[in-house]
C-alpha cells in the first residue's frame, strides 16, 4: 500500500510562512492498494490539491471515508474536483449520528446548501454513492478490507484500518482516551474504571499491529489538563497507545492550528525524550503535509 498525507491540521486550516514544513491544511489521507484502489479518509481543506491530482491521473473510481463532520474533516470536500467530473464514480462512507438520524449524505448535502455554497449536492457531475458505517463494519474493495471502530469523541467519529494481504494502516480521526468522570470515593467510581479499561482493550484491539497508525495527538500533556472533554489525545498518549498496540510505524497528527513549525518539533522531541524506552522502538514521525509512505 502507498499513503500520502495531504492534511494534517485540526480545526483551522492556517496557511502561511510560520506552518510551511508541517503543512497549514485540515485532514485528508490517501491511500492507494496494489490494485490501484483509491481510498480517501477525511476531506479537509487538504483534500483540495489531492482531488486536482486524482482529475489529472483520470481516475474513475475513488471511496472517501469520513471519520465525522466537524468542520476541519470536510471542510474541502465542496472543492473536490473529482465531484465536477462526469466519468467518476465516488462512494462516500460514514457515520449516521445516532442522536439525530443525520446520515453523512445529509449532512455533506447540508454543507453545500446554497446558503453556504454555490453548487448543490445534488447537482454536481460524478455519480455518487452514500453509505453509512458504524463501528465494527467489514468493507471490502478489491484486495483492500477496510475495518471500522468508533473512537471516543466529542461527535460520533469512527476510524479505519485498512488492511490489504499483510499491511496495515490504521487512522483514528478524532480520539479523546476515555476519562473517569467520578471522584474516586463516589460508588460509581470502579464500575465506570472497569468501563474504561474494557474500552481502552477494545481501542488498542483494533490498532494492534498495525504498520502505520495515524493518530490524534493534538496537546501536550500540559495544555490537556484545561482540555479534558475536547475529544483529542496528547503525544504522550499517543506513544503509549501505540507501543501497546505493537504498531510500528506512528504519525502524529491533528497538529493544533495555533502550533508553529518550530514548536510542533520542539514538543515532538520533548515527548520522545520523556517516553525513551530502551531497546527497539517505533518510529514516530509528526504527520507533514506531501509525506508519502509506501508499505
Ligand atoms: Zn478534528
Ligand atoms: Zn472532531
Amino acid at each position: 500500500m502507498y499513503c500520502k498525507i495531504w492534511g494534517v491540521r485540526g480545526s483551522l486550516p492556517v496557511p502561511g510562512a510560520r506552518t510551511v514544513k508541517y503543512g497549514g491544511n485540515t485532514t485528508c489521507i490517501e491511500i492507494t492498494g496494489y490494485n490501484d484502489e483509491c481510498i480517501v479518509l477525511d476531506a479537509g481543506t487538504g483534500i483540495f490539491s489531492l482531488g486536482r491530482h486524482l482529475v489529472h491521473t483520470g481516475i474513475k473510481k475513488i471511496h472517501v471515508f469520513i471519520t465525522h463532520t466537524h468542520w476541519d474533516h470536510i471542510q474541502g470536500f465542496t472543492m473536490f474536483q473529482p465531484l465536477f467530473s462526469d466519468d467518476v464514480e465516488i462512494d462516500i462512507y460514514g457515520p449516521k449520528d445516532p442522536n439525530s438520524g443525520l446520515t453523512i449524505e445529509d449532512l455533506l448535502t447540508s454543507q453545500m446548501d446554497r446558503h453556504f455554497f454555490p453548487v448543490q449536492l445534488q447537482n454536481v457531475a460524478a455519480r455518487l454513492n452514500f453509505k453509512d458505517v458504524t463501528g465494527g463494519d467489514r468493507i471490502k474493495i478489491n484486495s483492500l478490507i477496510v475495518r471500522t471502530f468508533e473512537f471516543n469523541h466529542t461527535a460520533i467519529n469512527i476510524g479505519y484500518r485498512i488492511d490489504s494481504e499483510n499491511r496495515s494502516i490504521v487512522f483514528t480521526g478524532d480520539h479523546e482516551w476515555k476519562l473517569n468522570p467520578h471522584p474516586s470515593d463516589d460508588p460509581r467510581f470502579s464500575s465506570m474504571e472497569e468501563s474504561i479499561k474494557a474500552s481502552r482493550r477494545e481501542t488498542i484491539n483494533f490498532m494492534k499491529g498495525a504498520d502505520l497508525l495515524i493518530i490524534d495527538s493534538a496537546y501536550t500533556e500540559e495544555e490537556y489538563l484545561t482540555r479534558h472533554g475536547w475529544g483529542h489525545g496528547t503525544l504522550d498518549s499517543s506513544i503509549s497507545a501505540a507501543r501497546e498496540a505493537c504498531a510500528k510505524q506512528v504519525l502524529f497528527t491533528h497538529h493544533d492550528p495555533s502550533r508553529t513549525d518550530d514548536e510542533l518539533e520542539k514538543i515532538f522531541k520533548e515527548a520522545i525524550e520523556r517516553n525513551t524506552i530502551n531497546g527497539k522502538d517505533l518510529e514516530f514521525a509528526l504527520a507533514k503535509e506531501g509525506m508519502e509512505i509506501k508499505l
